[in-house]
């Protein structure tokens, strides 16, 4: 029967509480890949391969040979907020990396199975350790059980099975399993092309072939090349901007593209943005630098563009969003006209013809 007057309120259970904000970090298999890589970055590693089991949904294995984490952080290495990235406020403004708040393993523990097998290089064995919902698993009722010794390679293993297992309508909203793993390759792309001297490595769990697999001393262009073809590599441009402040301020940057010229033209643009080193959406830098191509590009066509932005940590709003993708920074305008200006200048100082003939 229908109450009269507003019904009670009431607290939410706080297992529930953390299933839902994780559920804001962690959207889906890449999203939870995304986060992995850069931990793997962080940690100094230059191999990482990864091995996805339908879509990653199944499982998702991250293999890398950084720093490892030590035996005695395992404990408390997936509750919420904890990091070794930043340990004071005043830290807060100066780390260069996004991922500082300690949020990634934490939010996948509450919506996934989460193993960890790790070895630092001081250490004579591996540890290995399992969580849930933030804590180390219970192995029996009350009983949770401290991480394990076992063999392993320096370096670190995330293995998380079962994503959404406590999310069913999460889980029935994701795509189908070859739409995730592409989710996944592309995300696993973009990272190498950044990071030329790390090997990257994916496959599907019992194939034997990866379906992406790059060398671990490469360049800019030749990763490019290998992973998005020679049509594009061959148009490739590149250019370089910084604005140097003296007092080490928020006005000093740098940035670095690689773009095509004229000559090639997709039906969509593609464009690849790290500003400090970490993946991320600007629709703002997007629409400008696509404004560039208005005079260079037929109509309906567009570039290809690689673009990397480092900044000053302290101009970067990276509270925005939990996801930290879609980022604002500090005179944002200017840097933007800045690149686009420079990209222009290259763009027109090779291709004369082509901008006559199109501006006619
Ligand atoms: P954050 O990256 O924001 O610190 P995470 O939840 O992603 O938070 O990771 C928590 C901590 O676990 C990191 O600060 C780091 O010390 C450690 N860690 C996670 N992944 C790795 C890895 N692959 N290698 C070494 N340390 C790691
Ligand atoms: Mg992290």
């Amino acid at each position: 029967h229908e109450p009269d007057g507003p019904l009670p309120i009431r607290r939410l259970q706080e297992s529930l509480i953390n299933r839902i904000a994780a559920g804001e970090v962690i959207h889906r298999p890449a999203s939870a890949l995304k986060e992995l890589v850069e931990n793997c970055l962080d940690a100094g590693s230059t191999s990482i391969r990864v091995t996805v089991k339908d879509g990653g949904m199944k499982l998702l294995q991250i293999q890398d040979n950084g720093c490892g984490i030590r035996r005695a952080d395992l404990p408390i290495l997936a509750e919420r907020f904890t990091t070794s990235k930043l340990s004071t406020f005043s830290d807060l403004s100066r780390i260069s990396t996004y991922g500082f708040r300690g949020e990634a393993l934490a939010s996948i523990s509450h919506v996934a199975h989460l193993t960890v097998v790790t070895k630092t290089k001081t250490e004579t064995c591996a540890w290995k350790a399992s969580y849930s919902d933030g804590k180390l698993a219970e192995t029996h009722p009350g009983q949770t059980s401290d991480p394990k010794p076992c063999a392993g390679n320096d370096g670190t293993t995330i293995t998380i099975e079962d994503l959404f297992y406590n999310m069913p309508t999460r889980l029935s909203a994701l795509r189908s399993a070859s739409e995730e793993y592409s989710r996944i390759l592309d995300v696993l792309t973009k990272y190498a092309i950044h990071n030329p001297n790390v090997s990257f490595v994916c496959k599907k769990a019992g194939s034997a072939a990866p379906d992406l697999s790059t060398p671990s001393s490469s360049s800019t262009p030749r990763a490019i090349r290998m992973l998005y073809g020679h049509s594009i590599s061959k148009e490739l441009l590149h250019s370089e901007v910084s604005n140097s402040d003296d007092d080490g301020g928020s006005e000093s940057w740098s940035a670095e593209a690689h773009f095509t010229n004229a000559n090639y033209q997709a039906k969509r643009i593609m464009f690849l943005l790290f500003i400090n080193h970490r993946l991320v959406e600007s629709s703002r830098m997007k629409r400008a630098l696509e404004g560039v191509y208005n005079g260079i590009l037929p109509k309906g066509s567009f570039p290809f563009i690689y673009l990397s932005l480092t900044i000053d940590p302290r101009s970067v709003d990276v509270n925005v969003h939990p996801t930290k993708k879609e980022v604002y920074f500090l005179n944002e305008e200017a840097i933007v006209e800045r690149i686009c200006d420079a990209l222009l200048q290259t763009l027109t100082a090779k291709n004369h013809s082509r901008v006559f003939e199109y501006q006619t």
